[in-house]
């Protein structure tokens, strides 16, 4: 597997787990198993009308990885840039296609915006929504206490770039004022990029990413649950429905990062990962996210069984991106002072 194949199935993999969850996103796991049989949900069914839906999880994560790449091209460009004030920028273009109005200037150019089929409105959590509306200028992090898993679902293109943990975290910071909101992200980051670039399985990645960065302050609450979930793998405790409840929903950052890590963890396959990551009472749509990013990153895009991958929307555009993800910094790079004008006009710098 090369790198290409690694960051496509992380980003594919997040959006067929986030599609695979959608149905079952506000369903305890009574009304799911009562809906779709003993074993769950386990094939793509209707949500918001469109078999193989994705949700705001899939769309933030693609405006976060825009973000990326226009501060990679402004960066090389003109050798200044804030990360985080560009990845805004980038958000507050997602917020115009949830129809609302945020409280500065926002510019739609680059094609990721005019992608019609972003414009449509999947659940997008509120304080997201609210944290955005209010920002006065790019950068700028939220003035709440939120550590909803609505920062996380969207950082891992932040695996893929230098400071990955720093660009997770700030970015995070920018709709999630909660120190655990915001730092469980840049550990989720982290280890992604030590899975894609080192080859590290993801046990490796997140004993060297809690020793890194499991000390700092704010990490308490993320450590804590992630110790719990090594502890149940090496007692080859596996997670079931009622398992996954206990250690929460996963409506908050460190939970989902959790049911996640726990999920791919003990998966024998991608597939199987998948449908046990979403198969709970709580928040199946993002913690299949979260797993199917880790699964991918470690099995790749081939691993996704086709019968997810040929219903899953927006297919092209998220496999655009990670082809982008991979080349634009070799190719932005190669031309030593020449720019490529057809990369700024797709990723221009702000
Ligand atoms: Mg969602």
């Amino acid at each position: 597997m090369n790198r290409l194949d690694r960051i496509k199935g992380c980003l594919l993999g997040g959006a067929v787990g986030d599609a695979l969850g959608a149905p079952v996103e506000f369903l305890d796991w009574n009304a799911i198993r009562a809906s779709f049989g003993p074993q769950g949900i386990v094939d793509f069914a209707p949500a918001y009308g469109i078999k193989g839906a994705i949700t705001d999880d899939t769309q933030m994560m693609l405006f976060t990885a825009e973000g990326l790449l226009r501060a990679y091209v402004r960066g090389s460009s003109r050798g200044i840039c804030h990360v985080p004030g560009v990845i805004h920028h980038a958000l507050l273009r997602w917020l115009m296609t949830q129809d609302y109005q945020p409280s500065t200037h926002v510019t739609l150019d680059g094609w990721l915006v005019k992608e019609r089929d972003l414009w449509s409105r999947r659940a997008p959590g509120n304080t997201c929504v609210s944290a955005l509306k209010a920002s006065q200028r790019f950068g700028f992090f939220a003035q709440n206490n939120s550590k909803g898993c609505g920062a996380i679902m969207r950082v891992a293109p932040c695996a893929f770039f230098g400071n990955a943990f720093k660009y997770a975290a700030e970015s995070a910071r920018l709709t999630h004022g909660h120190p655990t909101g915001y730092m469980a992200a840049g550990l989720f980051a982290d280890i992604l990029q030590r899975m894609t670039d080192r080859q590290d399985s993801l046990e490796q990645a997140l004993t060297k990413s809690l020793a890194e960065h499991g000390g700092k302050p704010g990490m308490e609450e993320t450590r804590a649950i992630l110790e719990r979930v090594l502890f149940y793998f090496y007692e080859g405790y596996r997670p079931t429905p009622e398992r996954i409840d206990e250690l929460g929903g996963g409506w908050v950052a460190e939970q989902a990062l959790a049911i996640g890590i726990w999920c791919a963890l003990t998966a024998t396959c991608l597939e199987q990962g998948m449908i046990t990551a979403v198969n709970h009472s709580g928040d199946s749509d993002s913690t299949g996210a979260i797993a199917g990013q880790l699964l991918g990153a470690r099995y790749g895009s081939a691993a996704i069984p086709a019968r997810w991958y040929q219903h899953l929307e927006m297919r092209q555009v998220i496999e655009k991106i990670a082809r982008d993800i991979e080349r634009v910094p070799r190719d932005y790079l190669g031309y030593a002072g020449e720019f490529d004008r057809a990369i700024e006009a797709q990723y221009p710098g702000s």
